[in-house]
């Protein structure tokens, strides 16, 4: 029997070759009727006999192409049939294309890979193929509607060949904006030595060999690229970057290499291998070729895959010393400067790095760092999300009629733009702290909102008044501010990801975040939904002598603790003496008198101390490195534990580390194994924060409990949490498709400020 229906699909569905694919799945199978761009998808009308309708909706989401996301398909049958030639591609009207969701940018597809590899093929070694399932986007669309004039491909006219396979939609680069051929397309060029074309990948190979630093000019920024097995070269690298001890990540060619210098799971091969081709978070092998200066005192690697196809052929490249085992490739800048991404700017930025310029003349328009994920119980966690994954939506649970900006934190920065059901966090900007990252930031929240046609009335930002982002806020003039406390921003983006309705319990651990009381918390546990929350209990406050100034000297934290729990007598501990006598006075003073000594809550800040008192890390050059090497400290398999004390007071209940740290003192005196305290430390506080997660499911009736905030990025300590509370009967809820960091912070406050407008 005959039937005709419409099919209408939500998602990212537009600039990823689903129109051809529909076209393609139509003719083969018989179906007439013809597939159109809409605003929020494609619209399908099909007639074909009633079975092979019904096989046709349900294949459309198992066969979609590799980078579209369908959100939901809704069928109308029954209509009376109709008359169609065959089956065809409408051309939508200029306006309805506009609100379509933008792909990331994503890794070079098998397809174009055998085709870039076969001496056969017009294509041969070309380093810029790419076709409708792969190659950039996100980073070179100027404006929308996509097409080829909006982006940076805009300076490449078409040959002939190139412009029959766009315009075929039997061809898998029908419509594919970025098509280009050796004959049409951008060009390669090494910049000191000129030499431009196919020489270059061979040039590139003598440089990285000879342990020289190249800047690669890739697909969201610069990398800066030596050989990782070449210690020297390494070490040269970090000095002139001016990065002393934050790891680098590496780039090797395929999963067989990788696995020559770290484990790695099923679950963590395929995470290496998505599109998105993240960075992740890899064990290392205890002897490998890779030089120690890569990640030094790091159990882990960070590692990912080639995803365009100049990483491709450098990798496959064969000189006289074989293959390039694996390179560093880190992003192109000085440290704590964003990514440098134009030309000019690159070179200028780099000259004093770079020994040569691996460049090519397509123009990147926004520029995204890699992301960064691991595998933790089993699944993905994003540690950073950026390239590959931004600026892919997330949808909410409810729809809203308010345009709305969330403005972020301060460190590792990213912003949110909400409308409709759709919330669009921004590819990782980084920490606002100099001008430069500000000006990104600003420039960020301008071009995701012109083509994600976003214009917001409500901007939410985070309660600290010294933010920039928060005085970002509080320069638009006419909008809605909505201020936001920065632990129900977290608990609020877990939920939000998981479309979760609440009330929710939370468990959030971070390093710092401005209290609605003023002082700083991070380690929280409360009640809450969308709208406001209430705080259950936190760990108990400690003065951090010498204010935020002090993250980086975690023995100052260390002081504060040992004060608490021994009090005047701490001078004559052994602890002290590593440090001046006049700093240990200094930093007792501060505490003794409250100055200059906030009071803090924070489980970062507990994790430090810890970190100091057992000798791993008394001073840090990033944020976390001292919570991050005691969790590498930790040893696995040991099951002690320490005690502690949970109190009932007028604020609700408190959690006493004192007798921890206690019990700490006399294992390190009696002289156990560091990495039996690292793992009794964690354990104890997998301990706490069950027995919290009890305490709060008993009071409220709840039982899920939302674990958010940078703390839960460690491995260790998620893994056995997560266990525990599910041993107790409640359900942990983690961060999946957003960072636990403050890397999520900006979804937290859109999926807040929606629902206080909606109340308002
Ligand atoms: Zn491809
Ligand atoms: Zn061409
Ligand atoms: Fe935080």
């Amino acid at each position: 029997m005959m039937a005709r229906c419409r099919i209408k699909i939500q998602g990212v569905v537009q600039g990823v070759g689903f129109r051809p694919f529909v076209f393609r799945l139509a003719e083969e199978r018989g179906v007439k009727g013809w597939i159109i761009n809409t605003p929020g998808g494609v619209e399908i009308e099909a007639q074909a006999e009633k079975a092979i309708l019904d096989q046709l909706v349900n294949d459309l989401p198992l066969l979609a192409p590799p980078l579209a996301q369908i959100e939901g398909i809704s069928v109308w049958d029954g209509m009376p049939l109709s008359r169609y030639e065959g089956f065809s591609i409408l051309e939508s009207s200029l306006g309805t294309e506009r609100s379509a969701m933008i792909s990331p940018d994503i890794a070079t597809c098998p397809d174009c890979l055998s085709e870039l590899f076969s001496a056969q093929d017009r294509r041969f070694g070309y380093p810029f193929l790419n076709c409708t399932n792969c190659g950039p986007r996100f980073s070179i669309i100027r404006d929308i509607p996509y097409d080829r004039g909006r982006t940076t491909m805009k300076a490449f006219s078409m040959c002939p060949l190139c412009r029959a396979e766009y315009e075929d939609p039997r061809n898998r680069r029908f419509h594919a904006q970025p098509n280009a051929c050796w004959d049409c397309g951008p060009q390669l060029r090494l910049k000191e030595r000129s030499v431009a074309g196919r020489d270059c990948i061979r040039e590139a190979y003598d440089l990285l060999k000879q342990g020289k630093v190249l800047a690669i000019k890739g697909l969201g920024g610069y990398h800066l690229a030596v050989d990782a097995t070449n210690a020297e070269a390494v070490a040269c690298l970090r000095a002139r970057k001016r990065r002393e001890e934050k790891p680098l990540a590496i780039m090797a060619k395929d999963t067989a290499t990788i696995r020559e210098f770290c484990q790695l799971s099923r679950e963590e091969e395929v995470l290496l291998q998505k599109p998105a081709r993240p960075i992740v978070l890899l064990r290392k092998r205890s002897f490998s070729l890779i030089a120690e200066e890569v990640a030094p005192d790091n159990r882990f690697l960070g590692v990912f895959l080639p995803y365009t196809p100049l990483h491709h052929l450098l990798f496959s490249y064969e000189g006289e010393e074989g293959r390039l085992l694996a390179l560093v490739m880190t992003s192109g800048n000085l440290s704590e400067e964003p990514l440098a991404y134009q030309d000019q700017e690159a070179e200028r930025r780099l000259a004093g790095i770079a020994d040569d310029f691996l460049l090519h003349d397509r123009e990147i328009h926004t520029r995204s760092d890699d992301s960064v994920s691991r595998v933790i119980a089993g699944q993905e966690m994003i540690l950073r999300r950026s390239r590959g994954y931004a600026p892919l939506p997330i949808r909410l649970n409810s729809a809203s009629p308010f345009h709305i900006l969330g403005c972020g934190a301060e460190l590792k920065n990213t912003i949110c733009l909400y409308k409709g059901e759709y919330a669009f966090v921004s590819q990782h900007i980084g920490d606002l702290e100099n001008y430069e990252t500000l000006s990104y930031f600003e420039e960020t929240i301008r071009h995701l909102g012109r083509i994600l046609e976003i214009k917001p009335e409500v901007v939410a930002y985070d309660m600290h008044p010294d933010y920039l982002s928060t005085q970002h806020a509080l320069r638009q003039a006419g909008w809605q501010r909505i201020p936001v406390q920065h632990h129900h921003a977290h608990l609020c983006s877990a939920m939000a990801e998981h479309r979760l309705e609440g009330p929710c319990l939370g468990i959030i651990c971070d390093g710092t975040g401005y209290g609605a009381d003023g002082k700083i918390w991070g380690c929280e546990f409360m009640m809450g939904d969308y709208r406001d929350f209430t705080r259950l209990g936190h760990l108990r406050y400690l003065p951090l002598p010498g204010g935020q100034a002090s993250i980086k000297k975690p023995y100052r934290m260390a002081l504060s603790y040992l004060y608490a729990y021994v009090g005047e007598d701490l001078e004559s501990s052994i602890f002290c003496r590593r440090f001046p006598p006049q700093e240990v006075q200094a930093v007792i003073r501060m505490v003794k008198d409250g100055f200059n000594s906030p009071l803090v809550s924070s489980m970062g800040r507990l994790f430090d101390a810890v970190s100091s008192l057992l000798g791993i890390r008394d001073r840090v050059t990033f944020e976390g490195q001292a919570a991050m090497a005691l969790e590498m400290a930790a040893e696995e398999t040991w099951e002690g534990h320490y005690g502690y004390a949970v109190r009932r007071e007028m604020e609700g209940w408190i959690v006493d580390p004192i007798p921890l740290i206690a019990d700490l003192i006399e294992d390190l005196r009696g002289g156990t194994r560091v990495s039996r305290i690292a793992a009794s430390f964690h354990n104890t506080v997998v301990l706490f924060l069950q027995e919290m997660a009890q305490k709060m499911a008993e009071e409220t009736g709840l039982d899920r409990v939302i674990l958010s905030g940078g703390v839960f990025q460690n491995g260790y300590l998620v893994e056995r949490l997560t266990q525990a509370l599910v041993k107790v009967g409640l359900a942990p809820v983690l961060h999946r498709r957003v960072p636990p960091n403050d890397g999520g912070i900006s979804l937290g406050q859109v999926a807040i400020a929606k629902a206080r407008m909606a109340s308002a």
